[in-house]
């Protein structure tokens, strides 16, 4: 089985079927074999590769922090830490998960959560 395949297997935004697409269960034709159409495996990427998320988020944000409308520098943030996921796929690169600060909010929003963890 495929890293990716497991992972669809336990995701909470995948319904795969066997035989069928690991993305959304429909059955796939002739000729492909884990996911029905492009659009399928597009979207599986944008949930769960960090490089894909990531550039997917800023998109859906319009390129702006989320928190004060701020423009570039922006970085995306992980809503729940990914611990560490980036090299690999992953949910917690759900794009929900992710929301795009600029570089002061994202600095505020990641001292909040030391300091959430210590206290
Ligand atoms: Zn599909
Ligand atoms: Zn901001
Ligand atoms: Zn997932």
């Amino acid at each position: 089985m495929t890293k990716s395949a497991a992972l669809t297997a336990v995701c909470a935004l995948a319904r795969p079927a066997a035989g069928a697409c690991s993305w959304c269960g429909t059955p796939v034709p002739k000729g492909r074999r884990m996911w029905c159409r492009d659009r399928c495996a597009t979207a599986f990427w944008k949930n769960h590769w960090w490089s894909r998320a990531r550039r997917a988020a800023k998109r859906r944000d319009k390129y702006a922090c989320v928190r004060c409308g701020g423009g570039r520098p922006i970085e995306v943030n992980h809503i729940v830490p990914c611990l560490g996921a980036h090299g690999t796929l992953s949910c917690a690169h759900h794009l929900e998960n992710l929301e795009t600060l600029c570089v002061a909010c994202h600095r505020a929003h990641t001292a909040a959560a030391r300091s959430n963890i210590s206290s």
